[in-house]
């Protein structure tokens, strides 16, 4: 039966964990080059199995190998991304704890300084940093222990200072760097106007939990960049209310949250949708397979003082049935004739074999079995020497 239509609660969870993969996966590639190495790879994996069908030993090897090198390749070059990806896991933490809040006057100020700058006609970045760790992202910059005031950060963005290059860090209400590099973002799918400044400030929201405020020379526009996400501020009140709120736990409950869970990313949402369905139909009409495994037979919850002798088989043979491809998670020792006598008396007894028994797993069904029914007596146990009736 298709997993898609085997309604247990397996499949559902199955099928939930498929779908969030596939988005996880499609909302991470669209932001780095990845997908196209990797539809690639998945070319190659498919071209391997056809070969494999036309018999074709030294050109599947060769395939493999070099799909093998195409996934190392990948890793190497993608480091950066996968630690990204594997250190934003920690969702819970990010869930409950509070995050680091900057005065509500730090925030006035980076706003001010930022239209100031703006009606002058001057770039600028200014990150406020997060509860992640940024060091590993930033290059270069002059360490400073600063009060972030409008002046100074106006002052550091004018033409003749020597750290107006790179963006200033705020963290725990001061300006600890300025003239700092962040990296670039890898995203293709960006307005033309988005030049350097703006591709740092994406670069760093996505890998970090760090607010970026860009100020753009070329269009004199202020605009918030926070986790992979730009908005563009009208004026300085707006600015100081969205740092504000990215300085604050999110609330779990609040509509804005639940709107963004539930169509963020939309288009991706459904596109991990239609791939996950297609899978699970593709699973059901590649062709169902019956193959026969042998299961051994166990006995559970035998009650206390009671032995099982004279079964009538030791081992079970089972025909299941599945998709082709499913046969290859289900190993032999997965399957266990399981027969439970808990509240059984003594005397002989037949049991039917049937689906529960052997608790297959969703996806799998049960063609048949030999035999089709276990007999088997149960009788009170004989007592060693010295032992004592339980
Ligand atoms: P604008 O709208 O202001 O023109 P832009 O997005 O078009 O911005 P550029 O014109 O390329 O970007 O801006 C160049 C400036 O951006 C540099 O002078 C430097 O101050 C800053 N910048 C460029 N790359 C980085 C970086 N990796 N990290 C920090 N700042 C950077
Ligand atoms: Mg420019």
């Amino acid at each position: 039966m298709p997993i898609l239509f085997a309604f247990t609660w397996q499949a559902i969870v199955d099928f939930l964990v498929l779908t969030t993969a596939i988005y996880w996966l499609l909302k991470w590639t669209r932001q780095t080059r990845v997908l196209r190495i990797l539809v690639g790879l998945g070319g190659l994996v498919i071209l391997g199995h056809v070969v494999s069908w036309l018999r074709l030993p030294v050109t599947a090897w060769l395939l493999q190998v070099t799909v093998i090198g195409g996934v190392i390749l990948l890793v190497m070059v993608y480091y950066p991304d996968i630690r990204h990806a594997l250190t934003h896991l920690d969702f819970l933490d990010r869930w409950l704890l509070p995050r680091r809040r900057e005065p509500a006057s730090v925030n006035a100020a980076i706003s001010e300084a930022a239209f100031a700058l703006a009606s002058q006609h001057l770039g600028a970045l200014v990150v406020v940093a997060g509860r992640d760790s940024m060091r590993s992202y930033l290059t270069g910059g002059v360490s400073l222990q600063a009060d972030p005031s409008a002046e100074l950060l106006i002052a550091l963005f004018q033409k003749t200072s020597p750290l107006h290059d790179g963006a200033a860090i705020v963290e725990d209400g001061r300006i600890t760097y300025a003239g700092a590099l962040l990296p670039l973002t890898f995203r293709e799918d960006l307005p033309n106007e988005y030049g350097t400044r703006h591709r740092a400030a994406l670069g760093l929201a996505e890998r970090c939990d760090a607010s970026v405020v860009a100020v753009s020379e070329e269009r004199s526009e202020v605009s918030l960049t926070s986790t992979g996400r730009v908005r563009r501020a009208k004026d300085s009140n707006e600015l100081s209310t969205w740092l504000a709120e990215g300085a604050n736990r999110p609330s779990g409950f609040s509509r804005r949250h639940l709107r963004m869970i539930l169509f963020g990313n939309f288009r991706i949402k459904i596109a991990a949708l239609a791939v996950a369905i297609s899978i699970s139909l593709f699973g059901g009409f590649a062709g169902s397979s019956v193959r026969t495994f042998l299961a051994p037979v166990e006995f559970v919850g035998v009650p206390g003082g009671l032995e099982v002798c004279q079964v009538s088989a030791n081992t079970v043979s089972v025909q299941v049935r599945a998709a082709t491809w499913l046969f290859d998670t289900l190993s032999d020792h997965q399957l266990v004739a399981r027969f439970d006598l808990t509240n059984m008396s003594e005397g002989l007894h037949s049991l039917e074999i049937e689906a529960d028994t052997l608790s297959l797993p969703p996806g799998f069904s049960l063609d048949g079995t030999t035999p089709s029914v276990l007999r088997f007596r149960l009788t009170r146990k004989q007592l060693a020497r010295g032992e004592r009736p339980q």
